[in-house]
């Protein structure tokens, strides 16, 4: 027989969705290189460089010759640290055994997945949801059971709904808060009460990826639903380095777990990409236990930024707008341009609208449909001040010439 191009692959990748956020961002690059003036508000990546002391810190690692294989759960420097945090900032005990470091909270996700999903197991997802999670289940074997909540709910799922959708064959619930795409953050009587209702189903554990942790604009701050006593020993809290820290391309996440759990997932992990980058997790190791200030900085600057968007957002007659409070999107609601057309072409779902905001306006923003939310698009505000009025601007005018 001869090998098509596509008898050469996997069912297994042939099946998988790609990355939306990411072949949005270099869909806007390859406009770019192109020459066209193409504005990116589509990938979820702080535009500030990683705080100055951080990048000392691992520049003094590499020179003091960390610069070998780690051990595969990370070296013990960082997960001393990643347990220190846990206790400081949200009252997680853990010991450095309950601690798998890896490259990225994307990859601890996966290692989850594919070290505790059996096939047909159902895991319930809170949809909108970030684009890797239905993929990464369904390559796990997984069944993702969705449980949605619109704008009207200000994309929160409540306890009633989990309860709902609890079977046999529940094994996981995975979130993200502050949310990731909707920037909505869950209040602790929110995650208490969708704490009591998994309590008693002792074949549930809950995924808690909380890598927005910093990014939240709320009075009380950060709850962890791992502090609630009936599900403490069987919530996994993942956390990372690539947002709070402006870190993305160190390419450093973590996992705090029952010691069966992380054993697991360092199991796998050491037949896959052993320990992570040496000097990443020593700079990661002193970002952890270094004052916070500049991590607060650019919070406060997110913020002001979230203020700013809402305010244009707003003036543009028929998106609606929801008022995130936390991560760096707004994911409005732009059901109401279905139908409407330039001349050219018919925006008729929000694939449509995001292709017409890229050819038209020249601003790469993500649809809806990636992340469970059909009706809706994402635009990420990790962006100069500038650059946003100047993107929503463009989008504005791409979108009165709609009728
Ligand atoms: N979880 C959420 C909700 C995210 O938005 C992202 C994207 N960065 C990740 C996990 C993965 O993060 P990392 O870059 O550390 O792999
Ligand atoms: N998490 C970010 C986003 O949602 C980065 C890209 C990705 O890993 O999906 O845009």
């Amino acid at each position: 027989m001869i090998a098509t191009s596509n008898s050469v692959l996997s069912d297994r990748v042939l099946n998988m969705e790609e990355s939306a956020t990411l072949k949005m961002s270099q869909m806007a690059r390859d406009l770019r290189a192109k020459g066209h003036d193409v504005i990116s508000l589509s990938l979820g990546e702080p535009d500030f460089d990683t705080p100055r002391h951080i990048k000392r810190a691992a520049k003094k690692a590499l020179d003091a010759g960390y610069t070998k294989y780690t051990p595969v759960p990370g070296l013990m420097e960082l997960r001393e640290a990643i347990c220190t945090k846990f206790k400081r900032d949200n009252g997680l005990e853990f010991t450095p055994n309950n601690i798998v470091v890896s490259n990225g909270a994307k990859q601890s996700i996966n290692n989850l997945c594919m070290a505790m999903l059996n096939p047909g197991d159902e895991v319930i997802i809170f949809a909108p949801y970030w684009v890797s999670y239905s993929a990464i289940v369904k390559l796990a074997g997984g069944v993702p059971v969705e449980v949605f909540a619109g704008i009207k709910e200000d994309y929160k799922v409540s306890a009633q709904q989990v309860a709902d959708a609890i079977t046999d064959r529940t094994k996981l619930v995975l979130f993200s808060s502050p949310c990731n795409p909707t920037g909505s953050v869950y209040t602790e009587e929110e995650l208490k009460a969708i704490a009591e209702v998994i309590a008693p189903h002792e074949h549930i554990h809950i995924i808690a990826d909380e890598i927005y942790e910093f990014i939240n604009f709320l009075d009380g701050g950060h709850v962890s639903i791992g502090t609630f006593p009936g599900v403490k020993d069987r919530t996994i809290t993942v956390n990372g380095f690539a947002k709070g820290f402006a870190m993305t391309g160190w390419r450093l996440g973590y996992i705090g777990a029952p010691v069966h759990i992380a054993k697991a997932c360092a199991k796998l992990q050491g037949q896959c990409t052993s320990g992570a980058n040496a000097f990443s997790q020593m700079g990661g190791a002193h970002a952890l236990l270094a004052d916070l200030k500049p991590t607060h900085k650019m919070n406060k600057a997110f913020n002001k930024r979230k203020r700013l968007v809402l305010r244009l957002l707003k003036k543009i007659k028929g998106m609606n707008v929801n008022k995130p409070d936390g991560a760096f999107y707004v994911f409005p609601d732009i059901s109401k341009f279905f139908g409407k057309t330039d001349g050219n072409m018919t925006i008729n779902n929000s694939d449509d609208f995001c292709e017409y905001l890229l050819n038209t306006a020249h601003v790469a923003v993500v649809t809806g449909s990636a992340f469970g939310a059909e009706g809706c698009f994402r635009l990420s505000y990790a962006a100069s001040e500038d650059t946003l009025k100047e993107a929503i601007s463009r989008i504005a005018t791409a979108l009165e010439k709609l009728h």
